[in-house]
Formats: structure tokens, sequence, C-alpha cells
């Protein structure tokens, strides 16, 4: 029996776990860093309400890195606490993923998977969809007024209503318009990737699931994995595997690897981390810098999704959040879907408790400003209102981050001097370990990274079974 041992059940983990467990022929172990109630009916009341994001000070399931970044630490990961929007990349996006990491990331190649995994409760039936799949996806019908009032004005203002944001794209019809947010919601519930894949494969067998436990180092002979040292509390353990597979995510996925000796040179001997295989971890990475966009407004709240409608304009998309932020004040969020600047993953310490630190030099690029002065003004016409001046300063005291951090461990032929990995997120240089989570995806994407996440890993584990 092949064993695997997965680091991370959250949104990749969870639907890897599931795939890999089918197999009866394998053992699979996951360590999750956070929590893992142990059945759905254990998941607190609030961790099911979608329109409650359990990320404040207060939130006992968060990893905290600088710049306002988070990642979910429970079962479901950075997917169980998000915002449910499930939306796939356009095509473009996977035709620059090919060309870099070859045709089993073609939009053609991909899309199947996208069906596969979908239950769309409103167009399931349509080409390039899916019923019946694990996921289920709906939009909201009773609107806040909020949400309301914003598609109206989107509409005056000459955009084009998408009925189907999720419509496979190919032209630059779909591009620019407004549309209902898919969400993976169902009933009123959140259903995130616990709930979906991991939870309905807890009765297996050859399926284990242990919570707080902190994967620490890998365990390497020469250049093989052969299993993990773990912390659990004040206990301390080691696990061994013959396939271990990396889905903490893009900020301790790359940690990880850094730890273990699988890093840049240069930062791996600053920290004193005897080198196993130089690889560039970290080394490029990249999110969705949005700024906020606040005016007055004391309607009363109504109880809502954070997001029911977007409207989307090239490279900009526009987020009329119905939660606050600021007491007394609505928000749109302006977000840059395809930004020139990247950023870079380092650690300042080996010790696992120190948190890595991400630097995502959003603003660096004199472009990427120019964009988000452009998406401002076009709050500005949207709204009837004077924002500004949006200045430099003005931009970066209204920055703040989408949370869809990806990149830090590239996919790419083992020629990419930027590839940290291979086509199916094979480690280039290390036998036994690979990553499936967003830290493997080689370009930016230019919508919400959630649906290609769980794509991301079903493909790969559809690769590993045959
Ligand atoms: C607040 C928030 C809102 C978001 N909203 C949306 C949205 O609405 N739509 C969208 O498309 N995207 C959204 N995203 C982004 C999206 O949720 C993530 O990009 C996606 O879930 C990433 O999946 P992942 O599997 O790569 O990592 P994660 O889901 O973060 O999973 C990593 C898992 O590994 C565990 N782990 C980490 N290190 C270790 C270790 N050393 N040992 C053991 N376990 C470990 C973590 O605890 C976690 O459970 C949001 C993200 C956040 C944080």
């Amino acid at each position: 029996m092949t064993s695997t041992l997965i680091v991370g059940a959250g949104s990749a983990g969870c639907v890897l776990a599931a795939r890999l467990s089918a197999d009866p022929a394998r053992s699979v172990r996951v360590f999750e860093a956070g929590p893992a109630y142990p059945t759905r009916g254990e998941l607190p009341h609030e961790l099911l309400d979608p329109g409650h994001l359990p990320v404040g000070p207060e939130s006992g399931v968060v990893w905290r890195y600088r710049g306002n970044l988070v990642r979910g630490k429970l079962i479901g990961g950075s997917g169980a606490i998000n915002g449910s929007y499930f939306i796939r990349p356009p095509a473009t996006d996977f035709a620059a993923w090919s060309a870099v990491a070859g045709p089993a990331w073609s939009f053609e190649s991909v899309l199947p998977v996208f069906c596969d995994l979908e239950d769309d409760a409103d167009f399931g039936w349509a080409p390039g969809h899916g019923v019946g799949g694990p996921i289920p996806i709906e939009r909201t019908r009773d609107f806040t007024e909020f949400s309301a009032e914003f598609a109206q004005r989107c509409a005056a203002a000459g955009f084009t209503e998408i009925p189907d944001l999720n419509l496979a794209r190919s032209g630059a019809d779909h591009t620019n318009g407004f549309g209902r947010v898919p969400l993976t919601v169902s009933h009123g519930l959140r259903s995130g990737p616990a709930i979906t894949h991991l939870y309905p494969a807890m009765e297996r067998p050859n399926l284990s699931v242990a919570g707080d436990t902190m994967v620490t180092r890998l365990l390497l002979r020469g250049t093989r994995v052969i299993g993990v040292e773990w912390s659990r509390g004040r206990e301390r353990g080691r696990t061994y595997a013959d396939q271990t597979v990396l889905c903490a995510g893009a900020v301790e996925s790359a940690a990880l690897l850094i730890r273990s000796g699988i890093g840049p040179e240069p930062l791996l001997r600053s920290l004193g981390v005897p080198i196993v295989a130089p690889a560039p971890v970290g080394a490029w990475c990249t999110d969705h810098p949005e700024v906020g966009v606040e005016f007055p407004d004391d309607e009363p709240d109504e109880p809502a999704v954070p997001l029911e409608y977007v409207l989307a304009s090239d490279d900009l998309e526009l987020r009329p959040y119905t939660q606050r932020f600021t007491p007394g004040h609505r928000r749109i969020g302006v977000a840059l879907m395809h930004p020139e600047s990247a950023g870079e993953l380092t650690l300042v310490s080996a010790d696992p408790a120190v948190p890595a630190r991400v630097d995502q030099r959003y603003l660096r690029g004199e472009r990427d400003r120019a964009r988000l002065r452009d998406g401002v003004a076009l709050t500005a016409d949207l709204l009837g209102r004077r924002i500004g001046p949006v200045d430099d300063p003005w931009l970066r005291a209204n920055l703040g981050t989408s949370q869809h951090l990806s990149g830090t461990c590239r996919m790419g032929p083992a020629h990419d001097e930027r590839a940290v990995v291979d086509e199916h997120g094979r480690v280039h240089g290390i036998e036994a370990l690979a990553v499936a989570d967003l830290s493997i995806v080689p370009v930016p994407l230019r919508r919400g990274p959630q649906a290609t996440t769980v794509m991301l890993a079903a493909a790969i584990a559809d690769h590993m079974v045959v």
C-alpha cells in the first residue's frame, strides 16, 4: 500500500485527500495545523454562515502575517473562511499558464475538471458547466439595496450585465460587465472544501486527519523526502511516508520548503539552514492589490454574503461590499486583477513559530498605480461622488490585499530558472515530494483563486492516481 502524507487540510488538501483516498490501495494521512473538527456537525455554526468572515482580531482560526495578510488555519483552510466567491479565470490565463507549464494546463484541458467539480444551480445545464459535482454553486437572488443600486448604476453607466460570470470565456464580450457573484453556498450555508470533499470521505478506513498538528520540517534522506517532523501542543513527533504532498498554501508551503533546505541559497545560508537543493522558492509571488473607496452611509445593514455583484472592467474588479469595514461607511473595493509588480516571500528565522515575511511590492509599478487610479475614477463616476485627490499617498493609505497570494513555488520545466515544481507539482531535484496548492500557479490569475485552487488539486490528484 502506498502511503501519502498531505500537509494541510485547506482548499487543495481537502480535494486531494478525498480523491487519493478513493483508491483503497493507498493510505492517506492529513496533518492540519489548525482545528480539524471531526464531523461536519461539530463545525461551529459561525463558520457555516457565509455572511461572516472569521478573520477579525478575535479569530482563533487564522495565520497572520504583516500587511493584514491572513490565511485560514483549520480544516478547510482559507476556503473555510473566505468570501465564498467561486469564479473561473478567463481562457487567456490558461493560455499563459500552459505556455509556461505545458498543455495539461490549457483552457481545453482544465475546463472538464471545472465542470466535473461543480453543481451549478443556475447554469449547470449550459455548455461548459456541470451538474451533480461535489461543489454547489448558486447566485444571490434577493439582493441588498446597496448591491441592487450598484447594479443599476453599472447599467446606467453603459456596462452590460453578464448573467453567468463563469461562462467559458473565449471572447472579449464577456470580459467587461457586471454580474452576480457565483457562490459556494447551499441553502444559505457555506460549502467550503472540507464540507464538499473531506467530510464525505472521512469514514474511509484508509484516510486519517490529525488536527492541531503543525508540520515543522521535512525529513530527507539525501534528496528523497521520507516523512515530516511535527508538533502538536508540547508533543513532538516524526511520521514517515512513501510520498509527501504540501498543501499548506502559498505562504506555508514555501516556508516549509525553505526551513527544510529547499530554497534560494543566500537565504538558506543567512538562516543557517543546511542546503539540500537550491530553488527559487518565494522569489516571485502575486496577489490582487485592492484600494478601498469609502463613503458615508447609515442605511440599516441587511444580512448578506460579502459580495453579491461585481463589475469587471478590463484588469479591474469593483467590489461593492455588503459588509462594513468602517462604522457608518460603505466600501467599494477597487482591485487590480493583473498587476505588473510581483512580490517576494522570505523567512527571517528558521524557527517555525516566526511568521514568513511577504513583501507584496504592490505599488512599485507606475502602470499599476495608474490602473488603480483609473479604478477609483470609475468608482467616483458610478457613485456620482468626488474622491481624492488620488495621489500615491492616497493609494498607499487606502491599500489592502485581496488575500489572493499565489505563485511562491512556481510551476515550470526544470530548465526554467524560476520554476520550483514540474507540471504535476513534483519538486524539481527532490524525490517523493510534491506541492499541490495555490503556491504553484506560475502566472497572475485575473480572477479570485478559489475555483482554480480546487481545480488544480483535482487535476494533480487525477494524475497521481493513474
Ligand atoms: C479572508 C479570505 C477571503 C478570501 N475570499 C476569497 C473569495 O471569496 N474567492 C476566492 O476565489 N478566493 C478567496 N480567498 C482566497 C482563497 O480562499 C485561497 O487562495 C485558497 O483557499 C488557497 O487554498 P490553498 O489550498 O492554497 O491554501 P489554504 O486553503 O490556505 O490551505 C492551507 C492549509 O494548510 C494548513 N497548514 C499550513 N501550514 C501547515 C503546516 N506547517 N502543517 C500543517 N498544516 C499547515 C493551514 O492551516 C490550512 O488549513 C480568500 C482568502 C482569505 C484568507
